[in-house]
């Protein structure tokens, strides 16, 4: 029985009907009507939270999000700001105005003062009470609030993780009226800590399978999409590609420039492998100085083509340094495997490091692919890092 069936059968009993007025008079149906209210409104909350929850990715969890407040307000502007990456300084910032997106920039020293306030008041808070609060404490943090309120928010949502904070839910005041209601703000609120949330387990997620320091994925995370690549390679018949690759003369590197414009010179060349693949392949970082590119569905020849493209861009790279660092070159292994071969993921490996030892003994700055010769490389450039390629 629906909700409606059963308030009709309730309205229609006699005994309701023969004492209505004095019913009435004691306020009872509009007591009715407010838990009808209620139930409503909890019933849009669920529907919002199981939406926002099967979601995949921040972009859809915070389009849902807006979906389900413009169903039920018009705020003039709804801001999203993350840090995706807990050890660097930048943030993620997705802005809706009038339910468009639209431009909007935050320099990170605006939101990392909020910290600690966040910290020590995890609960939502309107923009007054917030102004009000800082205004008593710290005067600095109470400046940056002046900051933030540049466009006006009228509710501000903490997302806080463990141990820090994550990001910042603006809302902007209503477009047609004054001011949110308390069941608003309320609901509001809860819809949004839903969104926190669904936020903080999509970032540690993203966390359990990136490497920290490339943010290309981790060890763990490829192993186990060989593995599933492997037997669907089999079943499919199709053939998909390993490459692994390996920065040359490292260890020199480092001796020479230090460790730390050594691990600027191991994100530049992330960002690079990253840039110069597909959705659906999988860039890692194997280890050290070590990195893996998977390609489902990619037969020897593409992956070819993949792996002397990643390798021309490394050797293209400038490493933003000062002064200035030479350039880095990589040796690259390439295998492929299908239905044909019952070979473990171990043994790929093996063979892509094989192939990579070719290309290390052969001089480096080159890809091999394990078993037969190799193409023609392209365009075969010199590198110019100075350091003895012996
Ligand atoms: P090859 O061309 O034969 O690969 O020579 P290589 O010097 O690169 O090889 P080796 O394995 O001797 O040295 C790898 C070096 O990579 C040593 C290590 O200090 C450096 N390395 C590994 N991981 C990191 C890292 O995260 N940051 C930095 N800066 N260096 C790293
Ligand atoms: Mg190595
Ligand atoms: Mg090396």
């Amino acid at each position: 029985m629906n909700e409606a069936e059963s308030s009709q059968d309730f309205l229609s009993d006699p005994v309701i009907i023969e004492n209505y007025s004095i019913l009435q008079e004691t306020g009872i149906f509009r007591y009715i009507d407010r838990l009808k209210r209620e139930i409503r409104k909890y019933k849009n909350l669920l529907a919002g939270a199981g939406d926002i929850f099967n979601r995949t990715n921040i972009d859809e969890i915070m389009d849902t999000a807006v979906w389900h407040i413009s169903d039920q307000f018009l705020p003039s502007f709804v801001i999203f700001i993350w840090k995706p990456h807990q050890n660097r300084n930048d943030i993620t910032i997705k802005c809706y105005k009038n339910y468009k997106i639209v431009d909007f920039s935050l320099d990170i020293n605006t939101i990392a003062p909020l910290e600690p306030f966040f910290q020590r008041h995890r609960e939502p808070l309107t923009y007054s009470r917030l102004a009000e609060k800082l205004s008593t404490g710290d005067a600095e943090t109470a400046a940056v609030i002046t900051a933030l309120g540049n466009p006006g928010p009228e509710l501000v949502i903490p997302v806080l993780g463990p141990s820090k904070l994550y990001g910042l839910i603006l809302i902007g005041p209503k477009l047609l009226a004054d001011t949110y209601t308390a069941p608003e703000q309320d609901f509001l609120w809860q819809l949004m800590s839903f969104v926190s949330q669904a936020i903080q387990n999509h970032i540690h997620y993203e966390h359990s399978v990136r490497d920290a320091k490339t943010g290309l994925f981790n060890y763990g995370f490829f192993f186990t999409r060989l593995n599933e690549t492997i037997s669907q390679s089999k079943r499919s018949g199709n053939p998909s590609s390993l490459i692994v690759i390996d920065v040359d003369k490292f260890k020199n590197f480092n001796d020479s420039f230090g460790h730390i414009a050594g691990d600027r010179a191991l994100e530049s060349i992330a960002l690079v492998i990253k840039q110069s693949v597909r959705t659906g392949d999988v860039p890692s970082r194997f280890g050290g100085e070590e990195f893996t590119i998977l390609l489902p569905n990619t037969g020897q020849e593409a992956a070819w083509i993949v792996a002397e493209r990643v390798r021309l861009a490394i050797a293209g790279i400038r490493v933003p340094w000062d002064p200035p660092l030479p350039r880095v070159t990589v040796s690259l292994g390439l295998v492929a495997f299908g239905r044909d071969t019952e070979l473990a993921a171990d043994e790929i490996l093996k063979r892509a490091d094989e192939a990579l030892y070719r290309s290390k003994k052969n001089g480096r700055n080159r890809s091999s692919i394990w078993g037969s010769p190799d193409p023609s490389p392209e365009i075969k450039e010199q590198p110019e890092n100075g350091i003895s390629q012996v």
